[in-house]
């Protein structure tokens, strides 16, 4: 990772880490992580080895999500009005707090503006202050899909009330456009004047993706969802990905049988495919071949590294 963030300048892809406060069980285990200022993170095992691991930022248990947009995602804001496609995702364990700063705690009770909102509400609120008080001509729109068994599902489509209907619906297509390259066929677009009503399509979304988890057995921790916002400033149009991953605990479940196989075998294709790409991308001859293709996530993605701008949350 280390050389992953040597280099500002040239480097497209930033890695940030959050750690969570320990709950009541990690307390009494023993171990400690500490961060500090300079993006060092050390971790301290109950037998008394130290690992250390330098990133681009990184934020304690102390840090707020207001301090977490500051630094790592106000930036992508700024690229992606200048016109830059941007991308970021959250990537940890199930219980790593992934959720926690995508959308924060009012999540559960709609994404209300307030201290503990996370990244994807902050993102839209300061976009629409932007776009406000710079009286800014710039359109908006926003889409919501999930990839579950590397299959697409729309979170936003206008026929669907907040219930399970939404599973009866047939998965959408990854298309190639000549130009524009990979899209989600038919996936359901829609305009946006306010932060209010991003807020609204938000809600919507997460409370299909709820009532869907609730009914499938721990669905959220093998999904990965994906809010798109998109920014059109006259003939210039930029995308902004912000991406709940699956647990990364599946890719190390190994003794999984039947359907659980199948799901473990597929959400390891999309994180370790991402985990590739990024890879790749982070590769300073840049003579690696980018595997995109190898799953739904990093195909649909692709258009947005094409300005090789990532970002990535990760959490233990
Ligand atoms: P994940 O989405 O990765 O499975 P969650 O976001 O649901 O994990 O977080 C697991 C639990 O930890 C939740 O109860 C969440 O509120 C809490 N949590 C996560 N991150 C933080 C944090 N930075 N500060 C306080 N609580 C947190
Ligand atoms: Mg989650």
């Amino acid at each position: 990772h280390t050389s992953m963030v040597e280099s500002e300048e040239e480097c497209n892809v930033t890695v940030a880490v959050r750690v969570r406060p320990l709950n009541s069980k990690e307390r009494g285990e023993g171990s400690t992580i500490k961060t500090d200022q300079d993006g060092v993170v050390t971790v301290e095992t109950s037998d008394g080895s130290t690992l250390s691991y330098q990133y681009e930022h990184c934020f304690g248990p102390d840090a707020t999500q207001m301090e977490v947009f500051r630094d790592l995602v106000h930036p992508l804001l700024t690229k992606a009005l200048e016109g830059y496609n941007a991308c970021l995702f959250s990537y940890g364990q199930t219980g790593s707090g992934k959720t926690f700063s995508m959308m924060g705690i009012e999540a559960v009770d709609g994404c209300k503006m307030g201290r503990e909102a996370g990244i994807i509400p902050r993102f839209g609120f300061s976009l629409f202050e932007k776009i406000n008080r710079g009286k800014l001509k710039v359109s908006i729109e926003v889409s919501y899909f999930e990839i579950y068994n590397e299959k697409i599902r729309d979170l936003l489509s206008d026929d669907l009330g907040p219930s399970l209907r939404h599973q009866a619906k047939p998965t959408l297509r990854v298309r190639e456009h000549p130009q524009d390259g990979p899209y989600v066929e038919n996936l359901t677009v829609q305009s946006v004047s306010s932060f209010d009503s991003l807020q609204g399509w938000l809600r919507l979304g997460l409370s299909r993706r709820a009532t869907a988890a609730s009914a499938m057995n721990d669905k959220s921790s093998r999904s990965h969802s994906i809010f798109t916002i998109t920014l059109t400033q006259g003939p210039k149009r930029s995308k902004v990905h912000l991406v709940d991953l699956a647990g990364s605990e599946r890719l190390v479940n190994t003794c999984a049988t039947g359907d659980r196989l199948r799901e473990g075998v597929r959400i390891n294709t999309s994180l370790l495919t991402l985990g590739k790409v990024i890879n790749a991308l982070a590769d300073k001859t840049k003579k690696s071949f980018v595997p995109y293709r190898d799953s739904m996530l990093t195909w649909i993605l692709s258009v947005s590294t094409v300005h090789k701008f990532i970002s990535l949350v990760g959490n233990f």
